[in-house]
């Protein structure tokens, strides 16, 4: 350490910022973390985790109202949805105690309040409640300020009727009806939960289908569902909020703008588009100090991009690495009911000769035994290597599955045999998948022809 106060100070608890805190303190670096809000950021507190909490209430909402297919009589008691958020509240509450504790044994310091900078190596905090400014400074900083939803011209997120995914998590009461602008991942998880739990939905997306950058049956089997379950799904459909008035609640999820307002400029940091901040492969800003990750650098909006690239920047900036980030998979996951996941090989255009197979879970032992028949594995090979490019899996479980596929796809044709996938499981069906691609998979009947 030089002159400044740490090693390295991080900007903001998210999933990149809190990785980065913790890897830089494990690496022996006297290190700060300054956040705004509530440490955990977007992913634990309004993101990944209340989304997963509410879709897996649903979920057991519909294990119990399906019991008789075990031979069970229960019944479900009128659904009191502010019980439900209480309860994800509580649980929310529970990681984010986890998660302060884990900063505190490596003896990291919190520092509450908004952090601007005043150079490249000196930081303004103000604080949450007192109002108070201070000042800190490091030899190294790293940037993991999040992203917030972005608006749309001539809207603003009141909190009452026009609402942000944010709102949309801390709804005590399920509204009558709700319109959703945006078709993406966020859209199509709050449609899911909201109208299992009553809400009746219209989702809306631009584009001539969900999920516009997916595969497009994997997109057409999560509208089929999203129907099933009553949501009005429109498509090619840009003047939905024309008709806003007819709704109690209009929720726009149409993506997330960089929290970037934190005085860039003052350390001569880059941005780039929308404001993201621009970084090369090493998490490294145009300032040899700065490092950005996560949502800020605008490369992946995930929470597992920015956790990696949050161990990658802290390893670069405190050891003596220059270690650059893996982005050669990077799995996909939506939460609709069922789970639609997939991930490709970062080069799986470079590919030609590319033949198909395709599992349906209907033919799954596992999945009848578990009543999850919904859905299919989908698998692309490279017919000349043999070597598996790409997955696509719509069905129970596929948000596990896919961490599983991520790892087939970095494997070679030697490495995948039958003999170590378990039986019964979910996951014979990305091998019996595989297998279909070169008409083996003895699971299927036999293709007319063969
Ligand atoms: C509804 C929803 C569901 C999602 N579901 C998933 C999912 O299932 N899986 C997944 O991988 N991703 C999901 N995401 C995306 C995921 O939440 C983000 O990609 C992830 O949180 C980004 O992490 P981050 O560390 O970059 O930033 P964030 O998690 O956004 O954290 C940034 C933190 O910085 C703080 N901060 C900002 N400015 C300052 C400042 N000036 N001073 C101090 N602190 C500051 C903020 O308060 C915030 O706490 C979801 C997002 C949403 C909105």
């Amino acid at each position: 350490m030089g002159l400044n106060e740490y090693d390295v100070i991080v900007i903001g608890s998210g999933p990149g910022g809190f990785t980065a805190a913790v890897r830089a303190a494990q690496l022996g670096a006297k290190a700060a973390l300054i956040e705004k809000s509530l440490i955990g950021g977007t992913c634990l507190n309004f993101g990944c985790l209340p989304t997963k909490f509410l879709w897996q209430s649903l979920k057991i909402k519909q294990k119990i109202q399906k019991s008789y297919e075990y031979g069970f009589k229960a019944n479900l008691e009128p659904v009191v949805f502010a019980d439900i958020a209480a309860r994800k509240d509580k649980a929310i509450a529970g990681i984010r105690k986890g998660m302060i504790a884990v900063l505190s044994s490596y003896d990291i310091d919190v520092i509450e309040g908004a952090a601007s900078f005043k150079d490249r190596n000196t930081l303004a905090v103000l604080g949450a409640e007192k109002k108070e400014i201070f000042k800190v400074s490091a030899d190294k900083i790293i940037i993991a300020s999040g992203a917030i939803p972005s608006v749309i011209k001539g809207f603003v997120f009141d909190s009452g009727k026009i609402i942000n995914s944010t709102d949309a998590l801390n709804l005590k009461e399920m509204p009558a009806n709700m319109l959703i602008v945006g078709g993406g991942a966020i859209g199509i998880e709050m449609a899911t939960i909201f109208s299992g739990f009553g809400c009746c939905i219209t989702l809306a997306e631009c584009e001539n289908c969900l999920l516009p950058n997916e595969d497009r049956e994997v997109s057409e089997e999560i509208r089929r569902n999203l129907l099933r379950q009553g949501v009005e799904v429109l498509v090619s459909c840009s003047n939905a909020l024309d008709q806003a008035d007819k709704y109690e609640k209009v929720l726009i999820v149409t993506g997330r703008t960089p929290n970037s307002d934190l005085g860039l400029e003052k350390a001569g940091v880059k941005t780039i588009k929308r404001g993201f901040i621009e970084t090369d492969e090493f998490c490294r800003t145009n300032v040899s100090n700065i490092y950005a990750v996560g949502d800020i650098a605008g490369k992946n909006l995930l929470a597992y991009a920015a956790q990696n690239e949050g161990a990658v920047a802290a390893e670069n900036a405190i050891g003596k690495s220059s270690i650059a980030v893996d982005n050669s998979v990077i799995p996909q996951v939506v939460f609709s009911m069922p789970q639609s996941s997939s991930v490709k090989a970062s080069d799986f255009l470079r590919y030609k000769d590319v033949i198909f197979g395709k599992f349906p879970f209907a033919a799954s032992g596992r999945a009848f035994i578990e009543n999850e028949r919904a859905g299919f594995v989908k698998c692309a090979v490279d017919k000349t290597t043999k070597k598996p490019l790409a997955f696509w899996i719509v069905g129970s479980h596929s948000d596990e599955l896919i961490n599983i596929a991520s790892q087939v796809i970095k494997s070679s044709a030697e490495q995948i045999s039958r003999g170590s996938i378990f039986h019964p499981s979910f996951s014979e069906s990305l091998f019996n998948a595989y297998e279909d691609a070169f008409d083996k998979c003895v699971e299927l009947t036999k293709k007319s022809g063969n």
